[in-house]
């Protein structure tokens, strides 16, 4: 199927990053993660009223684990898929930055990019290495330029998905000949709608998922196994 397609897009959800030792929200079990709540580190109206616990979670969790994440051998497979012009761009959930830590080039960041920062007043850009530097002689950290409040450019809960990136996505989706999820559990939107569309406008539709997905019974093949494992061979 991927040699015979002329669009391929992927979907990629938290599974292909756990390959990579990110935990999502729901897997995690140990130390530290467990100390830090995502209702409140990952909620914007708690981030507004208390930003040092961002920045405590930022500070002791997230980036060290950016740090240590590497890309994977299914990341790996989706970059090489690229440039050979079979892939024509990833959709993802994701907001590591994995997929382009492994070479690939037109990713569709649903939910941003943790790895970004910004300065809230004048859209000044960090990145989070300066950021943890900074988060030494101040906490919580604020811009160089206009002392403006910083944040990562994700999208919190409570807030909405961006519009020009889910409108890409849409038209990828539209446009596709072959659409691949992979590790994504397919029930949060638009997870849950955009391998319907694809199916509905003529797409071959691949599922690689460790669990059961809802949408398993209208892909053409599935694989409930692991992501690098997959990719891997292929
Ligand atoms: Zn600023």
């Amino acid at each position: 199927m991927i040699f015979q397609a002329k669009y391929m897009v992927v979907f990629t959800g938290a599974g292909i990053s756990a390959e990579s030792g990110i935990p999502t929200y729901r897997g995690a079990e140990d130390g530290v993660w467990h100390k830090y709540d995502p209702a409140k580190y990952a909620n914007i109206r708690y981030f507004l009223k208390d930003p040092k616990y961002y920045w405590g979670f930022f500070r002791e969790v997230r980036y060290p684990l950016l740090k240590q994440a590497e890309p994977n051998k299914a990341h790996i497979a989706l970059a090489k898929l690229e440039a050979k012009g079979v892939l024509r761009a990833i959709i993802t959930q994701n907001i590591d930055g994995l997929h382009q830590l492994a070479g690939s080039r037109r990713v569709l960041e649903l939910h941003g990019n943790t790895r970004r920062i910004l300065c809230m007043e004048c859209n000044k850009g960090y990145t989070i290495d300066t950021v943890y530097r900074q988060l030494e002689t101040q906490f919580p950290p604020t811009c160089s330029g206009c002392s403006g409040r910083l944040r990562p450019e994700v999208v919190f809960f409570g807030e909405s998905l961006p519009t020009a990136v889910l409108e890409e996505a849409t038209q990828e989706t539209r446009r596709c000949d072959l659409f691949m999820v992979i590790g994504s559990s397919l029930v949060v939107q638009p997870a849950a709608s955009l391998p319907v569309m694809a199916k509905q406008q003529g797409a071959r539709l691949v599922i690689i998922n460790k669990e059961p997905t809802p949408l398993d019974s209208i892909a053409d093949v599935v694989f409930h196994s692991a992501a690098s494992e997959m990719l891997g061979d292929i």
